[in-house]
């Protein structure tokens, strides 16, 4: 059996060859196995130089000073650093935030626990290109606003947000800023020295690193204050303490390293693959792209089939590893989220596809994935349980 073809890279990526070549040299006996808080011994001496090799890696990939990264296991973590950090270190000054309600679940629900602790939320609704209006967050502005945290580039549709912009609003009106780019570090170029951003969240296994490690940039003119989440032996400047995992970090920095190497030429090529996919749509009707496509990173194609089942059309397209614009809970399959904040009916964003590549992404596979979907397409199509007129049927039959 030969495997479906993995057009999924906004979920992870798998761990450039690389990056892995440098996390083994930090595993075994002879490699650096050491404690980096070992301050006594050659072993902790030289796994603290690993760490602080990698800290100035993923500093110049975001040209920032070392000093201003903060290891986390994820951009999960680095999230709730941010957010919960900076609210209740400046519960003082204000209690009112501002988000949107198309962030990542990492961002949602770190808002809800703060809504339950008192503070008073703001969501920015998107334009229907998926896009966060600086005219909007503007407006939103209150004398108690303490934070503002609105994400680079959606995970589903790859839009991407004018944090420059959206920056400098903050700035001005002396509100923190935080993003959260996930899925935009190692994809785009990010000058942190250029933007008024205070806080950013990345993640290694979006850009082939490694699952469990990422990072929080806290920009140091700011002084920002923040509240450390989990509480310990003092690791990273009382932040974020914990053992440093000399493997895991190591494997950020060397995937930063290649990133701020071949962003241009990955980018180039991605983005070609990603029009040669969508030109081999050119015989199929009925289909549209979800969210802006010049705001939009390389890499992602978001569309949705009028008339077709997304989840139908998942389980009819075995060959290919994709991600639907539905999430599954245990009794019922909600559609999307962002698609429905962006203005999606339910059976549209019901029969949405997430197609996603990167660096490993071939030609043959695009053409393959793009005939693959054609055909299926049409085919259920032509199904009376899957056409057009009983398509809000089918939907709800898979719903309940
Ligand atoms: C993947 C992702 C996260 C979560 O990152 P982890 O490192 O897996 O915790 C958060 N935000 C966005 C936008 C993501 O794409």
């Amino acid at each position: 059996m030969h495997k479906p073809v993995y057009l999924d890279y906004a979920a992870t990526t798998p761990v450039d060859e690389r990056v892995a070549e440098a996390m083994c040299s930090c595993l075994s006996r002879e490699g650096v196995f050491g404690n980096p808080a070992s301050r006594s011994h050659i072993y902790g001496w030289k796994a603290e130089e690993a760490v602080e090799n990698a800290r100035g890696q993923t500093a110049d990939l975001l040209n920032a000073d070392p000093r201003e990264i903060v290891w986390t296991s994820g951009a999960t973590e680095a999230n709730n650093l941010a957010i919960k950090g900076a609210a209740l270190a400046n519960r003082a000054k204000g209690s009112h935030l501002i988000t949107s309600p198309i962030e990542h679940k990492a961002v949602l629900d770190t808002f809800r626990f703060l809504e339950a602790q008192g503070f008073k939320i703001s969501y920015l609704q998107p334009a229907s290109d998926g896009t966060i209006s600086p005219e909007d967050l503007k407006a939103a502005l209150r004398e108690d606003t303490v934070l503002v945290s609105l994400m680079h580039v959606n995970n589903e549709i790859g839009v991407i947000n004018d944090i420059e912009a959206l920056g400098d609003i903050c700035k001005e009106a002396g509100v923190l800023f935080h993003t959260d780019a996930a899925q935009s570090v190692g994809k785009l170029k990010i000058d942190t020295q250029q933007l008024n951003v205070d806080l950013l969240s990345l993640s290694a296994h979006k850009f082939y690193g490694p699952k469990g490690i990422g990072a929080l940039y806290v920009k140091r003119k700011s002084q920002v204050a923040l509240e450390p989440q989990i509480h310990g032996g003092g690791h990273e400047r009382g932040l974020r303490s914990g053992t440093l995992p000399t493997h895991q970090i190591v494997g950020l920095g060397k995937a930063a390293e290649i990133a701020a190497q071949q962003l241009g030429t990955d980018n180039a090529k991605i983005l070609s693959l990603r029009n040669r996919f969508l030109s081999g749509f050119c015989g199929l009707d009925d289909w549209a792209l979800n969210g802006s496509l010049q705001q939009r990173v390389a890499g992602n194609a978001n569309v949705s089939f009028a008339g077709v089942d997304g989840e139908a059309l998942l389980l009819a397209l075995r060959d290919l590893a994709v991600s639907t614009g539905s999430a599954c809970t245990s009794l019922s399959i909600e559609p999307s989220y962002v698609l429905k904040a962006i203005g999606l009916d339910d059976q549209r964003a019901h029969s949405s596809i997430r197609f996603s590549f990167g660096r490993y992404t071939t030609e043959d596979e695009v053409d393959f994935a793009a005939q693959a979907v054609v055909e299926t397409v049409k085919q259920l199509r032509k199904q009376p349980s899957n056409g057009r007129a009983e398509s809000s049927a089918s939907t709800s039959t898979l719903s309940s």
